[in-house]
């Protein structure tokens, strides 16, 4: 079944010139998922390649062996067509949709949010405090420049806006894809996410600054995906000891919170530094160059969350603190409000995409 109400784009239109060469060639199959799910189909609409281009992982691995890219006249390069067509897919079901804008220039747009949030931040604390409070010393006192309940509020509404928009736009993908699954297609997916399967190349890893695969992309992708996960427990764990055990912050640096906070915050310089480094080294002709700039946000933005945090760790007790708070929280509150507009999505996008490939694998669905 295809969606009828989506505007093909020159992206979409090579991909289904690709698809329907790779579907009679056949040569790539085992190399990730995308072939598998290619083969159920017979012709491609606009949807069934945004399910295929959201299911791949860029990983680079069908390029060198194809006999049909460039300079054949077939001009085959799976991995840039399909990174053009998942790029324009995050606009195509963002909510609201008037959004959709926030993914062309993507980089402007995040950079234009993280000042404005840091900006406001250090004018805020300046308005509702002695300006001199920015300069002052608290203890580590967090509370005495912005209150629990006011950071609860801000934060909390921020962050319920994120998951809403993200859900509504990720129920449009699932429905125009055709989505289904069980809990054996849950699981497979989420063993597979866990492990980043598919960034292994069908085994050589990901081809990056050369024909030569190497493990690092996988593995830099593992520190950011983890060092995201125990940042989000550490925020987790501080809220149970607030409101349930009434402990309140600052906390010591051997405590729960403290400690996964260590550990997700150096996932989140490693993973997103290596990312940073391998994608100068990316030949250019395996991505989507142009949009570029919404990856270096988004791994921008996750390296300042945590760089912005461990200063105000080591910095809380001194002169400053009300600075180092006011940057800290402004990153944090803008890598909240761009999670529905920004490269966060590509790993929702793709889980759900895994679903599906899970699903319809098991029972063979194959579409005509
Ligand atoms: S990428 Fe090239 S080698 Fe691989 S299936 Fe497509 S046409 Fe064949
Ligand atoms: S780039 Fe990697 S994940 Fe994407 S289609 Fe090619 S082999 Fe599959």
């Amino acid at each position: 079944m295809h969606a009828t109400n989506v505007i093909r784009s020159a992206a979409l239109t090579e991909a289904d010139r690709l698809m329907t060469i790779c579907n009679a060639c056949r040569y790539c199959e085992g190399l990730c998922a995308v072939f598998p799910a290619m083969e159920m189909h017979r012709t491609f609409g606009d949807a069934d390649l945004n399910y295929l281009a959201n299911l791949c992982h860029q990983c680079g691995a069908c390029v060198p062996d194809c006999q049909y890219a460039p300079p054949h006249e077939f001009n085959v390069n799976v991995p840039a067509t399909l990174a053009k067509v998942r790029n324009e897919s995050y606009a195509q079901y963002v909510w609201p949709g008037m959004f959709a804008g926030a993914f062309e220039r993507n980089g402007l747009f995040i950079a234009v949010m993280f000042a404005a949030s840091v900006a406001g931040f250090i004018a805020g604390f300046v308005a509702l405090n002695d300006p001199a409070a920015l300069y002052g010393r608290h203890a580590g006192d967090f509370y005495k420049l912005m209150s629990h309940n006011e950071m609860v509020a801000l934060f909390g509404a921020v962050f319920i806006y994120a998951i809403l928009a993200l859900t509504m736009s990720l129920r449009a993908f699932w429905r125009d894809i055709n989505g289904s699954g069980d809990v054996a297609a849950v699981a497979r997916a989420t063993g597979d996410t866990a492990h980043l399967t598919y960034l292994g190349g069908g085994g050589g890893g990901c081809t990056s600054e050369n024909e030569k695969p190497s493990a690092q992309r996988r593995v830099y992708h593992h520190f950011t995906f983890y060092g995201f996960l125990f940042c989000f427990a550490s925020t987790s764990v501080a809220t149970i000891y607030h409101y349930a055990l009434s402990w309140h912050a600052p906390y010591a640096l051997t405590s729960a919170p403290v400690l996964l906070g260590i550990v997700g915050g150096l996932g989140l310089v490693i993973g997103p530094a290596g990312l940073f480094v391998l994608s100068q080294k990316r030949d250019p002709a395996l991505t989507d160059a142009p949009r570029k700039g919404m990856d270096t946000a988004f791994i921008a933005m996750l390296f300042l969350t945590s760089v912005t945090g461990f200063a105000l760790m080591l910095g809380r007790d001194g002169a400053g603190m009300g600075l180092l708070l006011a940057i800290h929280l402004g990153v944090v509150l803008a890598l909240f409000a761009t999670l529905p507009y920004g490269k966060f999505v590509h790993g929702l996008y793709r889980y759900l995409a895994l679903v599906k490939y899970a699903r319809d694998k098991r029972h063979a669905t194959f579409v005509e």
